[in-house]
């Protein structure tokens, strides 16, 4: 529903209480020791996942009629950010709900009958999101891997790189070339989304492997080689793929960006309790300003970013473009975050560093926000050109 911009409202206290009280709940039973058990064994927080599942939390952007809660988009960023404010990571399943936007706007009605009320229920894994790859990185209109029509099949070669939770998931949105970047007008035509049947694929065509990285994020690598695929997992219309995504983008830049707000909290509230308590030449660190100004300010900065952000999915709601929002709030929200784990670390001094107060764990995992799902210079060069009409650099 499209609403006048000035009809535009946002909340600026805790949106959402009942939804923030019933994820707390749920992370209440998956502290610190959870994760680290975890990360030591690289292995997938799978009760975690079936915990908010049960829960209905992870089905929030699903509409009613497939099964799920239909919740706007700020419910589910509400969601994402109180996983993380709690000292978890929704990195393991947070794909379903930044895919959704794709599949909910562009599916057909037969695609959102077969799939959405089995990843709804738990039954279907949809957290693959393959984009990136090896050789074009950002550049995402050069991506190489291409999907050629044959028959009542695409025929799919190429690969991806850091498609995170592919081993873990049912079902892969893929972006792939269907036309040759030579023989179209714009280069962000000939692109096409897929959804993709991880299980039918594997062994026949299509080939993942763990890809070991500096946080436990399930990341791998995939391999398509004649992989064929029926042509009923296209997704909209051939070549218009890239338009879609970019849709979904904006909704996952909100999305990602509120559990980046999460681990500022986390990070802020931890740093507080630590300064109060921790008694070095007699008095509490946090006496010392130089101890305290890094933590304000950080808090600050997580404050305004959060304002952007609702702002974002308001828009989003309302059905307003939202890419300005969502880039600037992206932007600061993992800078944010980031001066809030510095704070965090520093003023935990050598206990920084000991894994079992969390905040070493989770200073790794925040510092990926400046990095993924897009890197901060783009975020800038898309403020420069778009928002302020300066020239394109790239
Ligand atoms: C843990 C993890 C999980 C991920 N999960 C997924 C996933 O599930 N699915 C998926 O598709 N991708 C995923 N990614 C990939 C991620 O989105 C990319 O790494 C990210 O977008 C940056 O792309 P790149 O690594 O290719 O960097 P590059 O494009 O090679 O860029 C490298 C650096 O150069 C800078 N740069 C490049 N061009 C310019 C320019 N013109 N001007 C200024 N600076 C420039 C960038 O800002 C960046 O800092 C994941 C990455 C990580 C680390």
């Amino acid at each position: 529903m499209t609403q006048p911009a000035e009809l535009l409202s946002i909340e600026t206290g805790e949106d959402y209480p009942e939804i923030r009280e019933g994820v707390r709940r749920v992370c209440a039973d998956f502290p610190g020791e959870y994760w680290r058990n975890l990360e030591a064994r690289e292995a997938y927080p799978t009760e975690f996942v079936k915990a908010l599942t049960a829960s209905g939390y992870l089905g929030a952007l699903i509409p009613e009629e497939f099964g799920g809660s239909g919740m706007p988009l700020r419910a589910a960023a509400v969601i994402l950010e109180e996983i993380h404010a709690s000292g978890c990571n929704a990195g393991a399943c947070h794909a379903q709900m930044y895919t959704m936007g794709t599949v909910l706007r562009h599916g057909s009605l037969e695609q959102k009958q077969k799939y959405l009320p089995g990843i709804a229920s738990g039954e279907l894994r949809l957290q693959a999101f393959g984009v990136t790859e090896p050789t074009s990185g950002t550049d995402t209109t050069k991506l190489k891997t291409r999907a050629v029509r044959d028959g009542d099949s695409y025929v799919i070669n190429g690969q991806k790189v850091w498609t995170s939770r592919a081993l873990h998931s049912d079902l892969m949105l893929l972006l792939a070339r269907t036309t040759p970047l030579d023989q179209v007008k714009k280069k962000s035509d000939g692109l096409s989304v897929f959804l993709l049947d991880i299980r039918d694929g594997l062994g026949k065509g299509l080939d993942i492997r763990p890809l070991k990285a500096m946080v436990n994020h399930h990341a791998t690598e995939v391999f398509f080689e004649n992989l064929r695929i029926p042509a009923d997992n296209l997704i909209g219309e051939e070549g218009k793929g890239f338009k879609y995504i970019l849709d979904g983008m904006n909704a996952e830049r909100i999305l990602v960006s509120a559990e980046a707000i999460g681990d500022a909290r986390w990070f802020t509230k931890t740093s507080v309790a630590y300064v109060n308590e921790r008694k070095v030449f007699d008095r509490p660190i946090g006496q010392n300003q130089s101890v305290q100004f890094p933590i304000a300010r950080a808090h600050a900065e997580t404050d305004a970013a959060d304002l952007i952000l609702r702002r974002a999915a308001a828009r989003f709601a309302a059905g307003l473009p939202c890419g300005d929002d969502a880039n600037m709030g992206k932007l600061l929200a993992s800078e944010a975050t980031w001066h809030a784990a510095e704070a965090c670390m520093q003023c935990h001094g050598g206990f920084g560093f000991a894994k079992e107060y969390d905040v070493e764990r989770k200073w790794r995992e925040t510092r990926l926000f400046q990095i993924a799902p897009i890197s901060t210079n783009l975020v800038l060069s898309y403020i420069g050109e778009h928002m302020l009409g300066m020239p394109r650099s790239f």
